[in-house]
């Protein structure tokens, strides 16, 4: 007897979790936060119907907090088995769970001086040595390999091109004659992508499991270098200096790549580039230490070994070098986390840099409601800072088509070659999109589609 059952990202794109049972053995596939809106994050609050000291073992997908910030907590609950992974996703999961454990202490302590907690006094879903026991249980895998998880459960890694070490998972069932085949996307990345492979093309299973977080909608067809390289000269006529909002991990080593290409190309000018925030820094030792995981063709094609080095980039750890780089000139960038400008060192960076109408700051993709990021996208005059007002002098541009997600013709061209699987169960996507592509599914390729509800639990049958 085989049944899946779906405890995240059922009806939302957050909370990415899904039990897998076959003959007593018990595997959970992926163990993700759910984040977002208020009514989402209490659920990472409300008890698994299960105990997490019945699973086996845990496979993840990659190393996204949505598909792994629940682990520590997992842990904390009785888990005691391994958390099977492939090796960059490995190295990824440990600065994410540790810098996951320190946001939860902070929005604990946020919420306590607030008083706008329903418990009393708030207390954080997790603590740093919570990840830490996590992080032991972490074991490396390679791609392209069977591996038996437990019991009848054997799986097998292929590169779903969405981040560094990042995996759809093919899954055999072996008790019986012909294996039962499920199959996992976990996030499917994009074609063409810079610094990703293409998704490896979908084994042939009895059932997939697909994400829709761009179900019904794709992106704007736009060349990414070809935007950055019109962007950033413009930038640099103003005759200031670059300001990139960037998320620590996967798109600040893009802007590092894309940058690096356009100056090599001769498309913009040669200047310094500085990456300043100590997890950016990690994950940048990380993407280079696993080159072979990504495609770094554009860049071999100007000559350079790695792209993710080089004389003009400086990577800045200690408080001591970021506070020097506020003597630096343009042109040049700086790259500084956090994305949304909610927190981290880029916040220093604003208040010095934001009055000067020479400079200009780009944000990256979507700004959450609320968030500097979008006040500033929306025109604010003034930003408050550390309790000061800075009048925004500076220009803000945006960098768009950067997403790590397949748009919605992308997702069908992945699928494309897909013999017809016995039903194709829809997560991974707020209400529109996934009913958006089940449509999609059941009208271009005759699959049988089901739309998983939280903790809806199926039988599989082979
Ligand atoms: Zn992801």
């Amino acid at each position: 007897m085989t049944s899946l059952t779906f405890h995240g990202a059922a009806g939302t794109v957050t909370g990415s979790k899904y039990l897998l049972e076959a003959d007593g053995a018990k595997v959970m596939i992926d163990c993700g936060l759910f984040q977002g809106l208020k009514q989402l994050r209490e659920l990472n609050w409300k008890k698994l119907p299960f105990s997490p000291a019945t699973v086996d073992n845990v496979v993840l997908t990659h190393a996204h907090i949505d598909h792994t910030g629940y682990l520590p907590r997992f842990v904390k609950d009785g888990f005691r088995g391994k958390i099977i992974c492939t090796p960059a996703t490995k190295e990824l999961v440990k600065l994410l769970l540790l810098d996951s454990a320190k946001n939860q202490k902070r929005d604990a302590n946020y919420a306590n001086r607030k008083g706008i907690s329903s418990h009393q006094p708030a207390m954080p879903l997790y603590g740093t040595p919570d990840a830490r026991h996590a992080i032991k249980k972490l074991r490396d895998v390679p791609r392209q390999k069977w591996y038996q998880v437990a019991g009848p459960i054997w799986i097998r890694f292929h590169d779903a091109g969405h981040l560094l070490g990042s995996n759809m998972i093919e899954v055999e069932i072996r008790n019986q004659e012909k294996p039962l085949r499920l199959l996992f996307s976990g996030d499917i990345g994009r074609y063409d992508a810079p610094l990703y492979h293409d998704p490896s093309p979908p084994p042939n299973c009895d059932y997939l499991i697909c994400e829709s977080t761009y179900g019904n909608r794709d992106h704007a067809d736009t060349d990414v270098l070809d935007m950055l390289e019109e962007r950033v000269n413009k930038a640099i006529a103003r005759g200031g200096v670059i300001l990139m909002a960037s998320f620590a991990i996967g798109r600040a080593q893009q802007l590092i790549y894309l940058l690096q290409v356009l100056m090599h190309k001769g498309r913009i000018p040669e200047f310094p580039i500085f990456l300043d925030s100590p997890m950016a820094v990690d994950a940048t030792r990380i993407f280079k230490q696993f080159s072979e995981d990504h495609d770094l063709s554009e860049g071999r094609l100007s000559g350079r070994e790695n792209v993710l080095d080089g004389p003009n980039l400086t990577l800045t750890r200690t408080v001591e070098q970021s506070k020097k780089i506020n003597q630096v000139k343009g042109p040049a960038v700086i790259i500084s986390s956090s994305g949304m400008m909610t927190g981290g060192r880029i916040l220093f960076h604003l208040k010095r840099r934001l009055s000067d109408a020479r400079n200009t700051i780009f944000l990256g993709g979507y700004m959450a409601a609320g968030t500097r990021g979008r006040r500033l996208q929306q025109g604010d005059s003034h930003l408050r800072i550390h309790g000061k007002d800075i009048p925004v002098k500076a220009a803000i541009d945006s960098i768009s088509g950067l997403s790590g997600h397949a748009g919605k013709s992308e997702l069908l061209q992945w699928l494309a070659a897909l013999p017809r699987p016995k039903r194709v169960f829809i997560t991974h996507g707020e209400k529109q999109s996934s009913s958006a592509f089940a449509k999609s599914l059941r009208q271009d390729y005759q699959f049988e589609t089901v739309i998983p509800k939280l903790g809806e639990k199926f039988e599989l049958e082979s």
